[in-house]
Parts: structure tokens; C-alpha cells; sequence
């Protein structure tokens, strides 16, 4: 199973290398390898499913990576930011900074100011954030483009992680809403529009669906208080991909029959010009990535065979089960030179941290392997390095290429 990567004489490849010959290329393990054809086959598989009016914007949080930004800047519409320092990586990109949104709590004075005078979209989280943008507009004597992020007036069930609905730290509860927009009006911001995500990771179509419908609903009752012209709709995404076993892949045909749906009947005949906006990470980038290890030691304790690699849940915490999970099931796993083989053995392969929690297949079969081979673990596209406690035990950080 090489998960849309190529297999070449027996190897796993990523961008047509195999894998032992691109940690030569590399020169060390532990790396990550990102696929281009996978990140471009991922965008068109989503535009074949999508309404062609609606617009998709690429959440660089899930993989900031320069090379992955600059390749996703030529496939997708727009880039949400979650720092300055990633705006300033998008905005090295050929992205135009009025395709740039920028999300997120406690986006300091220094960081608005930034964004103001980048010409990119402060998607506002509070009412004290929406005053301090004013107040930065007024000092650059420029006119900052502003969004108010909506904290709905629900929430999204079977979300890997909830971010509205209840009290939040993100977005403006939607019934205070219409209050924030009568004070917008009376400052010099650019009011573009609303934003609106609900959570992260969900693998249900249903529920997706249903929650673009009431982001739909709520955002375009929103819309009738707006002062100046709704040109900006961002309905969040969470999309989420397959991680164990038990994971079934996203119904992409539900999610898109139910977006068109809501495009032609509820948003175009009330907001014809508007641009719609649908904001993903992980569903572009999480698949198109691979973390590759070396076994660095083989040991039997006790009737159990360990592989101990290079690795480890410093580099991809995800797949150690710590990143929020509440229970630990395997990533997907191979033994990426003997990709051909069948799996032969039990094993249980762990990182070179000294913790237990330092696991990242527990029982899992796999071909036979020794030191000096090859263990990758699938899905690191998105969330890996920037998502890992690097500085754990202070082990030198890990290489990224694309491919
Ligand atoms: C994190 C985040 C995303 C991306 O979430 P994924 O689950 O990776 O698709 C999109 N929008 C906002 C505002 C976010 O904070």
C-alpha cells in the first residue's frame, strides 16, 4: 500500500525518488517528503467536486513549509495566516495580498500593524481587536480591510477539535454581531464580510453538510445588518482525512451536491458578486506527506520486538497519539526500501525519545527489518513538524523537501 506514492524497484518514492535514495539526497534522517503531483491532484480532485463559484483558500498553519506555500499559491484562490510570520511567507509568495486572510487570537498591535500595511484581511476575533485595527488604520493613515469572524450559534459534532459554538476564544459570538457592526460603522475600516469556523477533522460528510448549511444561514442573517456591501464570505471547512483504520476517507460528493445546493438557491440570488470562500489545511496537504526514519537499533524485551528509529513524536506528534487524541490508534506505517514485501512480523516501533509516550506503531506487521532500513509513517503532510515539540531532548530538527 503506498497511499497514491509511487512504488519504484521495491521502494516507496515520493516525487519519483525512492526513498533510500532521496535520504542520500537528503544526507540525514529523520525528514519529511511532500509530493507536488499530490498536492495538485488533491486541489483538482476538490475543484471537480466544488461549485466553480466558490473559491478555496489553503490554511498554511497545516503545512507553512516555503516551497509547499509557493507551490499551493498557483492552485488555489486564496491563503489563510495565522502569524506574521506566515503571513510573511504567503506574502513571499505570488499571492496577492488582498487573496491574504489573516485568523487567530491575540494577534498582537505589532502584528496588525503588519497586516494593515500589507493590505491583507484582519479576520477580526473580538471587539477590542476590531478597535485596535481602527486605531492602526488611523496611525498608517491607510483604510485596514477587515472580516468579523462569527463564533456561531452552534456547534459542530464529530469535529477532531471544536473551535465555535458556546463560549470560544475565536470570533465574535454571533448575537453580538450586530451590535459590532453599527460601531464598525462609525470607523474607517473596510468591512469585507464574515468567517466562520466551526472545528477541525471531520470525517462525516453529513454533519459537515449540515454545518455549511447553518454557517450559510447564519452568515447571510448576519449580512443584512452589514453596513456597507457583503463582498467576502468565508465559510470555514474542516475537512478532515483518514488517519487509522477505522477512518473512512471524506464523501466529497455530499459535501460538494450540498455546497452547490446552497450556492445556487440560498447565497447567490441575496449576495450575487460575493466571494464565497471555503478554508482548508489538512485535507490538501495531510496526505501528500511522508516522515521518514532509519532504525537505528532492533531489540527484543520480553517476547516483544521493538524497532527503535531515528524519530519520534518530536518530529510527528500526531502519530504518537499526543496531539489531542483521546484514543491512540496506529498512523499508517511501512517499511518504505521493502515496500514490495509482504508483512512478515509484529513489531513494535518507537522513537529515540526517552518516554514512553515516544510511540509510534504499537503491534503493528510489517515486512522484516533491521537497522539501517527504512520505517515511514504516512499522513504528515499536515501538522507534523510545526505541530511537534521540536526542542524535546534537544535532537537536531528534521529536514523538509518537496518533491
Ligand atoms: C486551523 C484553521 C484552519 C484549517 O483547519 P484544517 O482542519 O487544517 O482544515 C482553517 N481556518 C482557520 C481559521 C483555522 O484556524
Amino acid at each position: 500500500m503506498t497511499r497514491g506514492f509511487e512504488e519504484i524497484d521495491g521502494e516507496l518514492a515520493v516525487g519519483g525518488v525512492p526513498v533510500s535514495r532521496l535520504a542520500a539526497r537528503v544526507g540525514s534522517t529523520p525528514f519529511f517528503a511532500y509530493d507536488r503531483r499530490l498536492l495538485t491532484e488533491r486541489v483538482a480532485l476538490l475543484r471537480r467536486h466544488l461549485p466553480a463559484d466558490l473559491q478555496l483558500s489553503y490554511a498554511i498553519k497545516a503545512n507553512p513549509m516555503p516551497a509547499v506555500v509557493q507551490h499551493m499559491s498557483g492552485l488555489v484562490d486564496s491563503f489563510d495566516v495565522a502569524s506574521s510570520i506566515e503571513m510573511g511567507v504567503a506574502l513571499d509568495t505570488t499571492m496577492p495580498s488582498n487573496r491574504i486572510s489573516f485568523a487567530g487570537p491575540g494577534k498582537t498591535d505589532a502584528e496588525l500593524r503588519q497586516a494593515v500595511a500589507a493590505g491583507v484581511t484582519i479576520e477580526l476575533e473580538s471587539e477590542n481587536e476590531a478597535a485596535r485595527v481602527a486605531r492602526i488604520g488611523s496611525e498608517l493613515s491607510i483604510r485596514p480591510r477587515v472580516a468579523v469572524r462569527v463564533n456561531p450559534d452552534f456547534s459542530v459534532k464529530g469535529s477532531g477539535m471544536r473551535m465555535g459554538g458556546g463560549p470560544q476564544q475565536f470570533g465574535v459570538d454571533a448575537e453580538r454581531v450586530p451590535a459590532l457592526l453599527k460601531e464598525l460603522a462609525s470607523t474607517d475600516l473596510d468591512v469585507l464580510g464574515f468567517h466562520c469556523f466551526a472545528g477541525s477533522q471531520n470525517l462525516k460528510a453529513d454533519i459537515i453538510a449540515e454545518a455549511q448549511r447553518r454557517t450559510v444561514e447564519l452568515l447571510l442573517r448576519l449580512a443584512e445588518d452589514a453596513v456597507a456591501p457583503v463582498r467576502y464570505l468565508n465559510l470555514g471547512g474542516g475537512f478532515g482525512i483518514p488517519y487509522t483504520e477505522k477512518d473512512v476517507a471524506l464523501d466529497l460528493e455530499v459535501i460538494g451536491e450540498n455546497l452547490a445546493t446552497l450556492m445556487r438557491d440560498e447565497v447567490r440570488p441575496r449576495l450575487p458578486e460575493t466571494r464565497v470562500v471555503t478554508e482548508l489545511g489538512r485535507f490538501l496537504v495531510g496526505e501528500a506527506g511522508v516522515y521518514v526514519t532509519r532504525v537505528v537499533d532492533r531489540k527484543e524485551s520480553r517476547g516483544k520486538t521493538y524497532l527503535v528509529v531515528d524519530g519520534g513524536l518530536h518530529h510527528q506528534l500526531a502519530a504518537s497519539g499526543n496531539f489531542g487524541q483521546v484514543i491512540r490508534r496506529n498512523y499508517p506505517i511501512a517499511v518504505a526500501n521493502r515496500i514490495d514485501r509482504e508483512p512478515a512480523e509484529q513489531v513494535t516501533v518507537v522513537g529515540c525519545l526517552c518516554t514512553p509516550l515516544d510511540l509510534l506503531g504499537d503491534n503493528v506487521t510489517l515486512p522484516e527489518a533491521g537497522v539501517g532500513d527504512l520505517v515511514v509513517l504516512y499522513q504528515a503532510g499536515a501538522y507534523g513538524l510545526t505541530a511537534s515539540p521540536t526542542a524535546f531532548l534537544s535532537h537536531p530538527a528534521p529536514a523538509e523537501v518537496l518533491l
